[in-house]
């Protein structure tokens, strides 16, 4: 049976995905547009036409959320779900490094100090509250020690020294429910997971890339516009009832409504390759042996800002292991165009092209050759295999903007985005959420549904409130 309204949604990333799935689920005629040819590239992130957030061989997958609770109980429900998609594929159990799309590694979370920080602190007790914290080992208690021992963990709670007091080492909390997700290979599984349920992929330069939304005056909400599908690339018009924008930190420049809500500002990624033959480090550096490992070199500072986050991941299959440094979030200022609701001295960040996002600003790479001398000198005298810049997609507050655009007639409109640097590891299920809310709006019963509104009144913050000049303006970098 299909539901009597169509749905366009723009982007086939995590955020496409997983709401075209869920959208299918209920019955809603699904077409998905994408730019990429996703369907012969796999998402490779290394392909020529592919930019995406979500096309990358690992993300973490954690549910430490510090005092964000719901965040916490949003990432267990979608753990659930990528244990139960996995077995249902066959695969919960044997090597670790196979196919699996969720890899259970552990997670060491290195204080910047011998202490425990208070964003750790908050953590655990709502571990505690949640009774989970019996998940989490704290290094410097004998008791957590010795319970990571008996469950076969201990070896993942790796010491460092810290550097200039050697008689010291970094306090660490081993989370035994993180772990990674292999992000291209699960896009790539939701997406034929998708067409098989009967979700349309328009895929490609041409026909896939949309170049505008078609407005036309509604009849039923006077003065108002109302969107009556999109045109692509190939001159093609798309008629839907209602049409996503769900194209990541691309969303902006499609609709514009979007600027004060989101800015596209860049992580920064650099990988090192370890040929099979070297054994050692190949065996050092695995899934099995090697937890994915996040570090804030600094303490938050009094308005809670990052500048020192640093991140690794375990080797992947063909060897590669990435470091990632979330401390400075570049942006990128250019004109905005006339008339965006939204512009700092008429301009907003956007993604550099992707054959300019291959070089690091000279602090981040500063700051990955920092980590790599503390935490894995094996590599301190080895080049980068790769470097890449890669876009996050930033709200005001970190929450997603999952919700119907005001400013169009007849819920024509919906919004799902916002990333924010911590949306790939909900892929299984933040489309249930999201589909809850574009068909019940305020009757949703998702608890999601506070977090993600439309909020025009939220506070210029998080690192938003910069503009062009600010301290991670990438032409000052
Ligand atoms: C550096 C970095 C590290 C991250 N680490 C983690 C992590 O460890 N754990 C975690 O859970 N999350 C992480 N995230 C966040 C996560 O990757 C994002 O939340 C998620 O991938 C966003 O998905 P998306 O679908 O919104 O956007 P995207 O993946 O960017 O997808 C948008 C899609 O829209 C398409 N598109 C754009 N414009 C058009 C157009 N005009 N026409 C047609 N198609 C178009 C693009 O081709 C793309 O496929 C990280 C993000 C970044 C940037």
């Amino acid at each position: 049976m299909t539901h009597e309204k169509s749905v366009a949604i723009i982007g086939a990333g995590i955020f496409g995905l997983s709401l075209a799935n869920a959208l299918r689920d209920r019955n809603y005629e699904v077409s998905v547009f994408d730019r990429s040819q996703y369907d012969e590239n796999g998402y490779d992130p290394t392909a020529d036409d592919v930019q995406a957030a979500s096309a990358d061989h690992n993300k973490i997958f954690r549910a430490s959320y510090g005092n964000e609770i719901h965040y916490q109980h949003l990432a267990l429900e979608s753990r659930k779900a990528w244990v139960s998609e996995d077995e249902n594929r066959g695969f919960s159990s044997g090597n670790i490094d196979d196919k699996r799309l969720f890899v259970n590694s552990g997670m060491l979370r290195v204080q910047p100090t011998d202490h425990l920080a208070t964003l750790e602190k908050e953590t655990l007790a709502n571990m505690q509250r949640d009774g989970i914290r019996d998940t989490q080992f704290v290094e410097s208690d004998t008791a957590d020690c010795e319970r990571a021992e008996r469950l076969g963990w201990k070896h993942k709670l790796l010491h460092f020294k810290i550097p200039d007091s050697p008689e010291k080492s970094y306090e660490a909390v081993l989370d035994t429910l993180a772990g990674f997700l292999r992000c291209s290979n699960a896009c790539d599984h939701y997406r034929q997971v998708a067409v098989t349920k009967g979700v349309k992929f328009h895929l490609g330069a041409e026909a896939g890339a949309v170049e505008s939304l078609v407005k036309v005056a509604s009849r039923v909400e006077a003065n108002k516009q109302k969107v009556s599908g999109l045109k692509t690339k190939d001159g093609a018009i798309h008629n839907a009832d209602i049409v996503v924008v769900a194209a990541g930190s691309f969303s902006t420049q499609i609709l514009p409504d979007l600027s004060y809500h989101l800015e596209s500002s860049a992580g920064s990624l650099a990988t090192f390759k370890i040929d099979k033959s070297d054994t050692e480090l190949w065996e050092k550096y695995s899934p099995e042996r090697f937890p994915v490992m996040t570090w804030k070199s600094t303490p938050r500072d009094t308005s809670g800002k990052d500048t020192g986050s640093i991140y690794v991941l375990p080797r992947t299959p063909e060897g590669l292991v990435k470091i990632g440094y979330r401390g400075i979030k570049w942006t990128n200022f250019q004109p905005a165009p006339q008339g965006a609701p939204f512009a700092q001295n008429g301009q907003w960040s956007v993604p550099l092209p992707l054959k300019e996002s291959s070089i690091l600003p000279e602090p981040a790479l500063h700051a990955v050759k920092q980590f790599v001398s503390i935490f894995m000198p094996d590599f301190e005298n080895t080049p980068f295999h790769s470097t890449k810049l890669c876009w996050y997609t930033d709200s005001l507050d970190n929450s997603f903007v999952i919700d119907h655009v005001p400013t169009y007639a007849e819920n024509s409109v919906f919004v799902c985005t916002g990333g924010s640097g911590h949306g790939a590891k909900f892929l299984p299920i933040l489309g249930q959420h999201a589909a809850d809310i574009l068909e019940k709006g305020d009757k949703s019963t998702s608890f999601m549904r506070p977090f993600w509104r439309w909020r025009p009144d939220a506070p210029r913050r998080n690192g938003l409130e910069e503009g062009p000049g600010g301290p991670r303006d990438i032409s000052h970098a």
